[in-house]
């Protein structure tokens, strides 16, 4: 079992309903981070999307899961 990931609730609409989804650059699939340890793949282009409002949220200090997430966290 893998330690899950905290994000903070969507600074838009206030919603807990938000995930880490990163984007594989080799294939352009997308899928969800949900453990820390997937935080530091460097290969993936990250950003947080929101459920309840639809925001996707991307980072300008970097493009890492753990880059965006945060930035998430520390805007949130
Ligand atoms: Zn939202």
């Amino acid at each position: 079992m893998s330690n899950a990931i905290n994000l903070r609730p969507c600074p838009f609409c206030g919603s807990a309903d938000v995930n880490l989804v990163c984007v594989s650059g080799a294939d352009g699939e997308e899928r969800c981070i949900d453990g820390e340890e997937e935080l530091n793949d460097e290969s993936v282009f990250a950003f947080v999307h929101c459920h309840s409002c639809g925001i996707d949220f991307i980072s300008d200090a970097g493009r890492t899961p753990k880059d965006v997430f945060e930035a998430w966290n520390s805007r949130a």
